[in-house]
């Protein structure tokens, strides 16, 4: 893009930013602390990864920009954030920098739950949805909580390079201790929570999807319509999804995980990869920023961001440190899950893979 171009997109931002901001600020008016003001303000995150950012490529100055903001936005909460870079060699022989940014909320108990999302972006759309939308909540969280003292430790950690291959969180797994895998009662992995037809958790199989089904109750004590996959799909049992985010490295190593994400699992191949009945894909496609959203689905986005504030506030503020001591027990005592890391890519974009299939010809997401 030429100078002059950028200029235009920057001052059509920076108009877009401030009618942003006035209807937040008039929204938010006379009740700061209802649920919804968690929403809007994890708008106003959003709004400036994918629009006065943009773009955020794994290894790109924006990449870069988008931790900066996550890093800056806890310092002004009053978290003391820790970057964890990190650099990866690129095909052709380049070497790739990116890192994580990790604040945590003390609880009563050292024990702790994860609260992850992605920064980083694909090259098409703005990454609004995916996902400015998972970091938006999770830094709206971050400050709707920074008052209270949950029973369990909280530990939010913003990874980079999701896309290229789950780098961040594996980088972060890889370098945890036998002693902080054995504190960690579950991860949260906030992805594409917004733009989806539907508002979905998933877990694992059996007794490791507790968080699953403890996030379904807290909706429905809420009156909130908050599904899980409904398992028409025999590569991926009711209630679990694949390993195509960032909690599979944390499920390979043995911790439980809450994946939160809005899509619809009714359509296509019945594998949650199409977000909408109305124009199939959104994600990774050039309709993933703020002005398609708000035209076509008017106050969906906001509405979904609420919803699942409403569900994961409470959720961290209910999981007792004798649950969570349970919980850790009860994985122990498991054989452990054998399912084979299974993710590929290719031109940057997201595979979802049979699990018991690895390694053989697939039938992928874009190729239908
Ligand atoms: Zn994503």
């Amino acid at each position: 893009m030429d100078l002059q171009n950028a200029k235009i997109v920057r001052r059509a931002a920076g108009r877009l930013m401030l009618a942003a901001l006035a209807v937040l600020w008039m929204a938010s008016c006379g009740e700061p602390d209802r649920p919804s003001a968690v929403a809007d303000r994890a708008l106003a995150h959003m709004l400036h990864l994918s629009e006065a950012i943009g773009q955020r490529v794994t290894g790109t100055p924006n990449e870069a920009k988008a931790l900066d903001y996550v890093r800056q936005t806890f310092l002004a909460m009053g978290y003391e954030p820790a970057v964890q870079p990190f650099g990866f060699a690129e095909e052709g022989g380049g070497v790739v920098f990116s890192g994580n940014v990790i604040a945590v909320l003390p609880g009563d108990s050292p024990l702790e739950i994860i609260v992850g999302a992605h920064y980083d972006s694909v090259d098409v759309g703005r990454g609004f949805a995916d996902n400015a939308s998972g970091v938006g909540l999770l830094l709206a969280l971050a400050g709707r909580l920074r008052n209270s003292r949950p029973p369990c430790t909280v530990r939010f950690i913003v990874f980079g390079a999701e896309e290229p291959g789950f780098i961040g969180s594996r980088f972060y797994v890889a370098g945890m201790s036998e002693a902080e895998i054995g504190k960690t009662v579950g991860m949260i992995n906030l992805d594409t929570l917004a733009c989806g037809d539907m508002i979905y958790v998933y877990g694992g199989e059996g007794e490791a999807g507790w968080m699953r089904q403890q996030a379904l109750d807290i909706a429905a004590q809420l009156g909130i319509d908050l599904k899980t996959n409904p398992g028409w799909n025999p590569h991926y049992p009711a209630g679990t999804a694949g390993d195509w985010s960032d909690h599979a490295p944390f499920r390979q190593a043995g911790i439980d995980y809450l994946y939160c994400e809005a899509t619809n699992w009714e359509i296509g191949d019945l594998d949650g990869s199409l977000q909408t009945e109305k124009f199939g894909e959104i994600i990774h496609t050039p309709r993933d920023n703020f002005s398609f959203l708000a035209r076509n689905f008017p106050g969906r986005v906001r509405g979904q961001l609420g919803d699942f504030a409403r569900v994961l506030e409470t959720f961290l503020l209910s999981v007792t440190a004798e649950d969570a001591a349970a919980r850790i027990d009860a994985r122990a005592k498991d054989e452990g899950d054998a399912r084979p890391a299974v993710y590929l890519r290719r031109d940057g974009s997201v595979r979802r893979l049979p699990p018991e299939t690895p390694g053989s010809p697939l039938r992928l997401r874009d190729e239908r």
